[in-house]
């Protein structure tokens, strides 16, 4: 990927926004990549080193990165026998005869206690408010959740969750104004939520294995008869017509044709959902 400096940032901006802790991209396939979309997945590992990609986009995600860290290092360092922090794990994966690893690496492990004989699994999510209030934010993280759960289950010294995990969120947008106005909206800008449900070890065992195939199909497959992204995928924002991950954010988003044409009307969405052109 080639990342774009927008004219006058500063250098030592430019220097925090490129910075990578070596947490990211060593090629292996990863929790949360096997949730994209496939055509997404796919456009990117094929035209990865072409892709452009503006360095302001990581703003948000930086603002994340330095609280996640600032949790887990002050973790690490009061509770170093509760918790494993931030700790790899990986499995392969027999998909229909070909060998494919996936890796993980949950935020915290609560251990078990003898009142507690199960690890729990913990996330911490920087987010904005509307995902979590229409719940999508919440099935997301449910599916990572039973990944992780799933590789801790794989180990030669297996780890055993409960069947709920917990995430943390840290609202970008949140407004105490809107928090008075409603009791939908979340009460606080920091929520823990404790009762993600987990898919049971077998279930998440054949999510992972039908997404890998569906990854092995997708890299089989010439780029515009990959699978089409649905309206949710390209995150569509029914008030203002817009499709904010096509949009934004996006990696793929230049060898796509497939956002092109619903822009221009070629393709349209059918009452069932489905694309139509
Ligand atoms: S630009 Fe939109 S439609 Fe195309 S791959 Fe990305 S999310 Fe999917």
């Amino acid at each position: 990927m080639k990342l774009i400096t927008p004219t006058g940032m500063p250098d030592y901006i430019e220097a925090q926004l490129r910075y990578d802790d070596g947490r990211h991209g060593d090629g292996t396939l990863s929790a949360t990549q096997i949730m994209k979309p496939i055509r997404v997945i796919v456009l990117a590992e094929r035209h990865g080193a072409d892709i452009e990609y503006p360095l302001e986009n990581f703003v948000e995600s930086k603002l994340g990165e330095a609280w996640h860290t600032a949790v887990t290092t002050a973790v690490k360092e009061r509770y170093p026998d509760r918790f494993i922090v931030e700790r790899e794990f990986s499995h392969t994966f027999d998909v229909d005869g070909v060998k494919v690893e996936v890796k993980g690496t949950p935020d915290l492990i609560r251990l078990p206690t003898v009142d507690e004989p199960q690890c729990q699994l913990i996330d911490l999510k920087s987010t904005k408010t509307y995902g979590v209030q229409k719940g999508d934010a919440r099935d997301k993280w449910a599916t990572q959740l039973s990944i992780y759960r799933v590789l801790l289950a794989m180990q030669p010294k297996p780890y055993y969750c409960d069947d709920y995990g917990e995430v943390t969120a840290l609202f970008k947008d949140w407004s105490e104004s809107w928090a008075e106005r409603s009791k939908d909206y979340p009460q606080a800008n920091e929520v823990t939520y404790s009762d993600i449900p987990l898919m049971p070890v077998e279930m998440g065992h054949e999510y992972i294995v039908g997404r890998l195939r569906a990854i092995l199909r997708g890299r089989e497959t010439q780029d515009d008869e990959l699978p089409m992204c649905t309206p949710e995928e390209m995150w569509f924002n029914a008030k203002k017509g817009q499709f904010n991950h096509c949009r934004k954010w996006c990696a793929a988003r230049e060898f796509c044709g497939q956002y092109p044409r619903v822009l221009t009307g070629e393709l349209t969405m059918d009452y069932h959902g489905q694309w139509r052109s």
